[in-house]
């Protein structure tokens, strides 16, 4: 074991959301631009064994809860296997997957059996034309597919599933997402849209805040809030009649900056420190040229030492990095 990650403001550092890929079949409007992004190169993109050793080093530093994303992580060839090392280092804990759920009838069952522990699945609209619209794939009744085939694994749950909260779009969707948060064993969550978009083309009016969604939700259906989790970015709620819950989570509305416990690594190596942040360390270098642990434990420290206090999406002056979410790895 070594010591444990602390940045500079005495944060402990416990939760490290990993991109397997830029790649993604889906072109989400908040996400990604309808022609694609130019991808990384097959060759920069950090190979299993790689991923491996470094979650294994952040680990032994404390980073016991491991995330892995992208763009869409079931479209890299042999993922279950990944996910097979990584729950196999000592020291990690838990092991999440975030899907858009498209591949998940075909690997739900081999992502369980490898030890993916937690499951969430992006879905905006439970009704297909307007999925459709904001996916720009004509893709629920397959999503919806997936996510009966991941629910028949008991060890799958409790899965939660993310809708992207956007202004003039959402609102409509709240009757069919409170039906069906309250008649399936999963927790819908509402995420604040973010200034991480491919178009860049987000604009503060087009956040619907949490605070917004919990007012429309609780008169359709009346709500009290749930216990709080530690480092938990959401905050829930539960129907008041007891069947079912809904989560916020609002980093626009309400920043959980001081609370944060987590890092990024983006697929081709890049140890972010904030979603927002405008630099990076690149580990891929450092790692390729045969550094030794000790070595990458050093360059690790320096970065997470210098994570950003917070982020000022909500300042005058705010610079979107160059960074799609997909390509960060949300
Ligand atoms: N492709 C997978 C998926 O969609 O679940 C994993 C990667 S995706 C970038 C991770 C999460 O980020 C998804 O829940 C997605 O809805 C969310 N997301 C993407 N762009 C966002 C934005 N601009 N603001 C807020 N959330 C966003
Ligand atoms: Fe792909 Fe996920 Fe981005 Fe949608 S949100 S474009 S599914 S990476």
């Amino acid at each position: 074991m070594r010591e444990p990650l602390r940045d500079g403001h005495g944060r402990p550092i416990g939760d490290v959301r990993v991109s397997v890929t830029d790649r993604c079949n889906f072109r989400c409007q908040y996400c990604m631009p309808a022609e694609g992004l130019p991808w990384l190169e097959r060759d920069g993109v950090l190979r299993f064994e790689e991923i491996a050793r470094l979650v294994a080093l952040l680990a032994s530093m404390g980073v016991h809860d491991v995330r892995l994303t992208g763009g869409e992580p079931l479209v890299r060839r042999d993922f279950p296997h990944l996910v097979a090392l990584l729950a196999a280092t000592p020291g990690v804990h838990d092991l999440a997957i975030t899907t858009n759920g498209y591949l998940l009838e075909r690997d739900a069952a081999a992502l369980v059996a490898a030890g993916a522990n937690r499951f969430n699945v992006s879905i905006d609209s439970l009704q297909r034309d307007r999925f459709f619209e904001m996916t720009r794939r004509d893709a629920l009744p397959q999503v919806l597919r997936g996510l009966e085939a991941l629910a028949a694994f008991p060890q799958a749950h409790p899965i939660k599933l993310n809708a992207v909260a956007v202004r003039g779009f959402t609102e409509q969707e709240l009757p069919a997402f409170v039906a069906f948060a309250r008649a399936h064993p999963y927790e819908v969550r509402f995420i604040e849209f973010m200034p991480l978009d491919g178009d860049h083309a987000w604009r503060p009016e087009q956040v619907l805040t949490g605070a917004e969604l919990r007012a429309a939700i609780d008169a359709l259906q009346p709500l009290e809030p749930a216990p709080r989790e530690p480092h938990a970015t959401a905050r829930v709620f539960r129907f008041a009649d007891g069947r079912g819950s809904v989560g916020f989570i609002n980093p626009v509305s309400e920043p959980f900056c001081g609370d944060c416990n987590r890092i990024r690594l983006t697929a081709d190596g890049r140890l972010r420190t904030c979603l927002f942040s405008l630099h990076e360390t690149d580990l891929r270098g450092p790692l390729r040229a045969g550094a030794s642990d000790d070595k990458l434990e050093q360059i690790v420290r320096d970065a997470v030492w210098r994570k950003e206090l917070k982020h000022r999406v909500n300042e005058p002056g705010f610079v979107q990095p160059a960074r799609t979410m997909s390509a960060i790895g949300g």
